[in-house]
């Protein structure tokens, strides 16, 4: 019987290959947006549209859109595209464990080449679960802050008001300058958590995103989980040691860690088979790859969801953008 394509695939392969598509598109989306803002900000004539995933760079303006949406109904017409890519990640996070985080998100991606290099290099550190847990609670108290600024704290009117504003209408376009001339404070900043990454991997996805928090709260509830069977487990304690979440894999039955990213490199580095697996409830087991493939399906899903309900794209004439673009321009949008 002929082999599937996915079984001479390991985990690791199928993982590197989702991540670095992704980042590949997001390379091509992010020049594209690059064009446009040089129409916008009237530094070239020639027209070029604006890429609607890059508005999946601005997640406080989706979560700060999404709570308009649950008080009014009403869908976000400055990012829209940013608010369908939001609730994508959290139907992710829902079904699919943390799988955002690891196969999706661009500093996921680069947090595993630096995870890579710094074991090549000897200087990785492992953590205790302890450690790992305590480590974890800053990005909780980030996301609390968040939540209580941009959600709680602000009631429709006032979400309203900051949703149509100028500032938030040319954030992404402000997301791109920091990015394409990041102050000294920035790249020392990039600089100490590459650093930190080497060492600690997964340093800013373990210890600093808040994003990431909000995931591994709704991760729990997740029904796909990670199951180990005792019955022919060997102890050899191999799924814990290459487990980047730093979980305990080998002491537990079901990983149900809201910090399981569903990589499967426990699976991959098990050496019994089949006593490592995805699962369903029920134990219904799964291909290693099913979390890979749901992330991707659910992306595409939305997207397409999204183009055919028409909140994809921004109903708001290009003459608004140029406008506000004019204004970032001469110093008239600073915060
Ligand atoms: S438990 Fe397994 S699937 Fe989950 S993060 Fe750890 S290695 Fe990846
Ligand atoms: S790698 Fe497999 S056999 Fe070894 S401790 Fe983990 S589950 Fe058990």
């Amino acid at each position: 019987m002929p082999h599937s394509p996915f079984r001479l695939l390991s985990p690791a392969r199928v993982r590197l290959g989702v991540q670095a598509a992704y980042a590949l598109f997001l390379l091509y989306a992010g020049w594209r947006f690059f064009l446009y803002v040089r129409w916008a900000m009237g530094e070239s004539e020639d027209f070029v549209p604006k890429p609607p995933s890059v508005e999946g760079f601005l997640p406080i303006s989706a979560l700060i859109a999404f709570k308009r949406l649950l008080f009014t109904g009403q869908w976000d017409p400055v990012h829209p595209a940013g608010l369908s890519i939001f609730i994508a990640v959290l139907g992710m996070a829902l079904l699919l464990r943390k799988g955002f985080c690891g196969y999706i998100c661009p500093v996921g991606f680069v947090s595993s080449l630096l995870a890579r290099l710094g074991t090549r290099l000897g200087i990785a550190r492992r953590t205790g679960p302890r450690a790992a847990r305590l480590l974890s609670l800053p990005k909780y108290l980030l996301l609390a802050q968040f939540a209580w600024i941009s959600v709680v704290s602000m009631d429709v009117e006032s979400i309203e008001g900051f949703l149509l504003s100028p500032y938030n209408f040319v954030a992404d376009t402000r997301m791109l300058q920091f990015f394409l001339a990041p102050s000294n404070t920035a790249i020392t900043v990039f600089a100490v958590l590459g650093v930190g990454s080497l060492v600690l991997p997964y340093f800013w996805c373990r210890v600093l995103c808040p994003y990431g928090a909000l995931l591994s709260l709704l991760a729990r509830l997740s029904p796909v989980a990670v199951r180990r069977d005792p019955a022919t487990c060997v102890d050899c304690g191999r799924c814990t040691h290459a487990c980047p979440a730093a979980l305990p894999v080998q002491r537990l039955e079901r990983v149900s860690s809201g910090e399981c990213m569903g990589c499967a490199e426990c699976i991959a580095a098990c050496p019994v088979k089949d006593c490592l697996s995805v699962t369903l409830p029920g134990k219904r087991r799964l291909p290693a790859w099913s979390i890979a493939a749901g992330c991707v399906l659910v992306l595409l899903a939305v997207w397409g969801v999204a183009q055919a309900l028409g909140i994809w794209d921004s109903p708001l004439p290009q003459s608004m953008a140029r406008r506000f673009h004019m204004m970032l321009r001469i110093g008239m949008i600073t915060h």
